[in-house]
């Protein structure tokens, strides 16, 4: 697939409906998978930080995050098919782990917070299979939490800890689990849980 470049960032030039019938594919096929979603502020913070740099490239999928992404593409010359929130990515791969019994974990935000969240997602989707949740306030360089959360072995892993700690702990996460689709999800539960 084509990539669209900005300020380095490769981005993936797919719809909404792209992104989410790839990644139920991969969640299919147990290929683990680090998504990024990217706004503005991201491809800016890209630039000053360097390793946060790296971690990107180094994502499965790059999801143009807001209409300032998709604006640039265009004066770029290069246009990209459709603006792709984090947040209705986060929905749409709800919807789809509760279609096909996908084992979800929450991590992030407060802990009354990330339990609210979990509360309500379970009354949208009843059939939701949630692997377990935990508030996003303890130490991320800490081993103990990954090893937890992989015993549990969730099919998604939605982490809302806000950039760049997210994809960093994603990154972590990531080098060791056996599966999973795991996305930093920003402030996505403190809206889920209004
Ligand atoms: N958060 C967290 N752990 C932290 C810092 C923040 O779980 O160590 C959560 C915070 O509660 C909120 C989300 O991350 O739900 C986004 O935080 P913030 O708005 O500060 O980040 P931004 O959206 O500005 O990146």
């Amino acid at each position: 697939d084509k990539k669209v470049s900005i300020l380095g960032i490769p981005f993936d030039n797919l719809t909404r409906v792209e992104f989410l019938t790839r990644l139920l594919e991969r969640m299919e096929a147990n290929k683990k998978t680090f998504l990024v979603t990217a706004n503005p502020e991201i491809v800016m913070y890209a630039k000053e930080d360097d390793e946060y740099y790296h971690l990107l490239l180094n994502a499965d999928y790059i999801a143009p995050d807001g209409i300032g992404i998709v604006r640039a593409a265009k004066k770029l010359g290069t246009p990209i098919k459709e603006r792709v929130p984090g947040f209705e990515l986060m929905l749409g791969l709800l919807e789809l782990s509760n279609m096909h019994k996908k084992r979800v974990y929450f991590i992030g935000a407060k802990e009354e917070v990330v339990t609210q969240a979990v509360k309500n997602a379970e009354k949208v989707w009843p059939n939701l299979v949630v692997a377990g949740y935990h508030h996003g306030y303890f130490d991320h360089s800490n081993n103990g939490m990954i090893e937890r959360i992989k015993s549990l072995e969730p099919d998604l892993i939605l982490v809302a800890f806000g950039f760049p700690r997210q994809e960093k702990w994603i990154h972590q996460y990531l080098e060791t689990a056996e599966h999973g689709i795991a996305v930093g999800v920003g402030g996505s539960f403190d809206v889920l849980s209004g």
